[in-house]
Formats: structure tokens, C-alpha cells, sequence
């Protein structure tokens, strides 16, 4: 037997058993006289002893460990003489009577304890080094039993887990497709799955009303930060469903996970829901953070015909209040205007109202606007003494960016994004459509195959853009965690749908004749959604970052760096696959 025990079982209620155990050395601590090992396995860390009464070949043989070595000990386990409270072993240690190295190891390139000392790039390069620190190794725990959960969940619900293939042809989430060459049919091409959106409608015409997958999906995507080429989803569908239906059974997915895994309530019953129109216009993006207020508020009736240009020739101008802000220096208000004047954010400037403890109103506008109507501002924002508010103006759209962007700067500067406090949120009633200036046509707003809102199907030829979808996202703390819509089951109203995003017949037949075809024979209604679930397991851990919850992530320009991803495949490969391959400019 390699071992009786986990380096992380023991407690002091087995003092005096003899055990055996195996792990990885974390640390090898000589103090003369006796010798200190940390062997450590995913379950924990245990003290190993050798003492002073040990043989001196036992104590040779512990101070000989390297860092990272394999061994097996055979001792017995004592209490703890100083003990250690913050690890659930630290009041035994285990007094040696046997080692014996299994595998001895390198040095390793850093530190592979709690905080390791390696930099991003090394430890993307060796992954799985880091893999055996404590956090990497509670984070995919922590996945794991997120996975787990879900599965019981949609299980107990009667959802069945369908694998769909991964060498498809384009499915439209609006990203660039992976290809993959086709030896056996040369010259074409499967492009791997950016969703399994359209099996997973054809599995609802084959009359499996309750799917599920957690599954791999593909996007050639310019890489912001926090993306990963390939990605996983809790990928649900459902037949003969509402919005309403699908909601509440993802709502009590939602916090059965959460309940599972974290052992606490996950937001109010029901979550709270609101229009996108609303979110748009209270928050400035379709993915607000409730953790805080500070709420958006439009001042265009309010502050035009006051002699000010700037104001008097913008579309909106609206504002939020900073609270308890008024103490701002000149530096900290330079410092949040560059911030918005970042090019991604794009504001021209930032004008300020301090609304003194005093009763006192001093603003970077004092010229053109008496204290009197500041104070009605403030009296519109909710503003009380001692607030500061900042106003931006210009284009609408470009506003409300800008201000939500400050919204959240200044809550982060506030302490106001509480990374320990979850607050969901439904945001329902997306536009279907989404008109783009420079190729002058109209996107999905979601997907193709998103239906509109029954009452505003005659908007479909009068006002594509003002035309409501049955499409919902699920928010939480100012992440979009999911997302999913209602479906169109009927091949004409999905053939005008193709026809309004500018596919001609031939188009449309040539890349989703099979899903309009399928429909002619019998489709039900239904509706999905799915899950980022590498998100929503960084969501649940408290960390920004995906990829600390993807065992083997790619790096920032989507590269593996440890196995050295993507490479050059050699000539007869590409002779097999009739391909040939240009040197880039
Ligand atoms: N396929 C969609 C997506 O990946 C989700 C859905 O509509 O169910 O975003």
C-alpha cells in the first residue's frame, strides 16, 4: 500500500497510529538537531519529523530531499508540540521511521507553495508545477464540484446530456470560426463549434425537450483580456417553454450550484429581473453591477439653453453622483478624467459639481449655471451634501458608456464592489437587432435564431431596430454569466430573419438549410441558454481572472506555452491536406 493516508487527514485524534504516507516535499527545514519536512499531496500539507533520537541514517536521508521530490514515509503520529491553527493537520506532525524516495525532482523554476515566487510566463510554461499549488489545485476543486453540481441539478430535472460534434460547419455566435482541413474531401473545411446552438435546436426537433452539455466551444476572438479561444459552456435547451419557463428553471440552477458549492443563499427569490432599455438608461451597459447605486441620471431637459456649447450642442448629457466625494483634490478629478479620456472609454471631458458639507456649490462650470439650478441637479441625481457629481455630454451611446465606465471606477475606489457579496440579475427584452454604421446593415443582437417578441413582429418591416427579442441574460456583479433566448420554429419567420440580416435564399439555404428544413417537419417551441462556465467558477471564487480556473489555459495571444501551440505542421502533412501556406507580410 503507497499510502494509509492524505497529507491532509490526519488530525490529533489519531496520535499514536502508525501511518503511511506519500506526497511531494514542499520544504525540508534542517535545525541541527532535527529535521523539519512539508510533504504536501491535493488534500493538504503535513509535518514530518525526524528527530533527535532518529538513526543518522533516517536523518541523512530527510536532509538529503530535494524540493518537489516524490517519497513515501512510514512514521507515526504525534502531537504537535507548537502548533500551527491555520492548516486543518497542524496539531500532529508525523515522527519518521522510514523514508524513501519514489522520484527525485529537478529544482524547481519557482516556488510551488501558497504565493509562488514565478512570474505569469513561467508558470504558464511549467502548468503544471503551478497546478500543484494550493489555490490552482482549490480552484479546480471548486470547478469540479460546480460541474458536479449542475449535472445533479439538470439530471434531477430530467435534462439529458447530449454530446453534439465538434467537426461542424459555421454556427453564427458572431466570432470568427477555427477551421479544421478535411483530408478525406480536399479543399474543404469543418469549423469547429463556437456553440452548439443548432444541434442543439435539432435535438429539440427530435424530441429531446430537456438538454444539457457542458462543452467545449470555439472562438477566433482578438483576445481582450479574460477570454480564452476555447472555452466551456453549461449549454441547456428546452421544448414547449416560455421566457418565464426557462428563467426560473435556470434561476433554481443558479442557486442550487451556488448553495452546493459555497454552502450560502444566492440573491433574492426571485432574482431581480430588468429590461435591457432600462439597464441601458439607469446604468449605461447591458450588464449592470447592483453591488452599488450611484444610478445614472439624464440631464439633457435640465441643463440645455444655459449659454454653455459644450452642453447645448450634445444628444444627451447626464450624470451620476459620487458619494461622500465632495473632498476630491484637483489630482483625484484629474485623475478619473484621463481615465475616461482613455481611448477605449472616449470621453472628451468631465465636468465636476462638489457639493460642499457646508451647503456650498462650487463646479467647473460656475459660469454658465447659478448655484439655484446645480442644486436642482443634485435634487434630480438624489445628490446630498457632500456628494460630488460628475457630468459628461456628447452622443448618447458614447455617454452612457462613459458614465457607467466611471460608475465603476469610482465603486472600485470606493470599496463598493465587494467581491464576497453576489447580487444576480435577469436583464430581459434585448433588441433583436443591432444596426452597425460602417457595413450598414443589421446584426443579431444575440443570434439568428432568437425570436422577436410577438407584439413586435409587425416592427419587422416598419422599425427593425426598435423590435424587441424574447432574449435574456444572466448578470451577476457586472459580469454577463449567460445568456439564451426564446427560438423562431417556424422556417418562414426564420427565413425573414435571415433575409433582414442580409443572407440571400441561396446564402441562408447553403449554411442553415438543414435547421429550416428540420422545422418543416414538426419543430415544438423552444428555448435555451447557456453558461460561461469558466466565468461563472471565477465568479463563485472571488477572482477576475478565467484562467486560473482552466486547468490548462492558453496565455494572451492564444498560445499553449507549455506544450508550444500553435506550430508549423511539416510538408507531407500539408501536401495530405492539399494545403500550401503563405509567409504572412
Ligand atoms: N448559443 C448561445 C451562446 O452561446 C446561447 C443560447 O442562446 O442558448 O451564447
Amino acid at each position: 500500500m503507497y499510502r494509509t493516508h492524505t497529507c491532509g487527514e490526519l488530525r490529533a485524534a489519531d496520535v499514536g497510529k502508525e501511518v503511511t504516507l506519500a506526497g511531494w516535499v514542499q520544504k525540508v527545514r534542517n535545525l541541527g538537531a532535527m529535521t523539519f519536512i512539508d510533504l504536501r499531496d491535493r488534500y493538504g500539507i503535513t509535518q514530518l519529523v525526524v528527530d533527535e533520537h532518529a538513526p543518522a541514517a533516517l536523518k541523512e536521508g530527510a536532509d538529503g530531499m530535494g524540493r518537489e521530490f516524490v517519497i513515501q514515509v512510514v512514521g507515526h503520529v504525534v502531537e504537535r508540540a507548537a502548533k500551527n491553527p491555520k492548516i486543518p493537520t497542524g496539531d500532529i506532525e508525523v515522527a519518521l521511521d522510514e523514508v524513501k524516495i519514489l522520484s527525485k525532482a529537478d529544482t524547481p523554476p519557482f516556488t510551488i507553495e501558497e504565493n509562488s515566487d514565478g512570474g505569469d510566463d513561467l508558470r504558464m510554461k511549467y502548468r503544471y508545477l503551478d497546478l500543484r499549488r494550493g489555490p490552482l489545485q482549490r480552484n479546480m476543486m471548486l470547478r469540479h464540484r460546480m460541474a458536479q453540481s449542475a449535472r445533479s441539478f439538470l439530471d434531477r430535472e430530467g435534462f439529458l446530456e447530449i454530446e453534439t460534434p465538434f467537426l461542424i460547419g459555421s454556427t453564427p455566435e458572431g466570432a470568427r470560426d477555427f477551421v479544421v482541413p478535411s483530408r478525406m474531401n480536399p479543399n474543404q473545411f469543418y469549423a469547429l463549434p463556437q456553440s452548439p446552438q443548432t444541434f442543439k435546436q435539432l435535438l429539440m426537433v427530435a424530441g429531446y425537450d430537456k438538454y444539457f452539455q457542458i462543452v467545449r466551444c470555439f472562438r477566433d476572438e482578438d483576445l481582450r483580456a479574460d477570454r480564452q479561444p476555447e472555452f466551456t459552456q453549461i449549454d441547456c435547451e428546452m421544448s414547449f417553454v416560455e421566457q418565464n419557463d426557462v428563467l426560473d428553471t435556470f434561476e433554481r440552477m443558479a442557486r442550487f450550484m451556488f448553495f452546493e458549492t459555497l454552502g450560502v443563499e444566492f440573491g433574492a427569490k426571485p432574482f431581480r429581473r430588468m429590461p435591457w432599455a432600462e439597464a441601458m438608461a439607469r446604468y449605461g451597459n447591458d450588464k449592470p453591477d447592483l453591488r452599488f447605486g450611484m444610478e445614472i441620471h439624464e440631464l439633457t431637459a435640465l441643463a440645455k439653453g444655459h449659454g454653455f456649447g459644450v452642453f447645448d450642442d450634445a444628444e444627451y448629457i447626464g450624470a451620476i453622483a459620487a458619494t461622500g466625494c465632495a473632498g476630491y483634490t484637483r489630482k483625484q478629478i484629474d485623475e478619473l478624467t484621463e481615465y475616461v479620456k482613455r481611448p477605449q472609454i472616449g470621453a472628451k471631458g468631465l465636468v465636476w459639481i462638489r457639493l460642499d458639507e457646508s451647503g456650498e456649490i462650487k463646479s467647473s462650470i460656475d459660469k454658465f449655471y447659478s448655484p439655484d439650478v446645480l442644486r436642482g441637479w443634485a435634487t434630480e441625481l438624489g445628490a446630498q451634501n457632500g456628494d460630488m457629481i460628475f457630468v459628461v455630454s456628447g452622443e448618447r451611446r458614447r455617454s452612457l458608456t462613459v458614465l457607467s465606465e466611471l460608475r465603476l471606477e469610482l465603486g472600485g475606489r470606493l470599496g463598493l464592489r465587494d467581491k464576497t457579496k453576489f447580487v444576480p440579475l435577469w436583464v430581459v427584452d434585448f433588441p433583436l437587432l443591432e444596426w452597425d454604421d460602417e457595413t450598414a446593415r443589421f446584426y443579431a443582437m444575440h443570434h439568428p435564431f432568437t425570436s422577436p417578441k410577438p407584439e413586435d413582429i409587425p416592427l419587422l418591416e416598419s422599425d427593425p431596430g426598435a423590435v424587441r427579442a424574447n432574449a435574456y441574460d444572466f448578470v451577476v456583479n457586472g459580469v454577463e454569466v449567460g445568456g439564451g433566448s426564446i427560438r423562431i420554429f417556424d422556417s418562414a419567420l426564420q427565413a425573414r430573419m435571415f433575409d433582414l440580416l442580409g443572407f440571400t435564399p441561396e446564402q441562408a439555404q447553403a449554411q442553415f438549410g438543414f435547421l429550416m428544413n428540420a422545422f418543416r417537419y414538426g419543430a415544438p417551441p423552444h428555448g435555451g441558454i447557456a453558461f460561461g462556465f469558466d466565468r461563472f467558477c471565477s465568479l463563485f471564487g472571488g477572482a477576475d481572472s478565467i484562467r486560473d480556473y482552466i486547468a490548462f489555459p492558453k496565455n494572451n495571444s492564444g498560445r499553449d506555452v507549455m506544450i508550444d501551440a500553435p506550430s508549423t505542421i511539416d510538408q507531407a502533412q500539408l501536401d495530405e491536406l492539399f494545403l500550401k501556406t503563405v509567409k504572412p507580410e
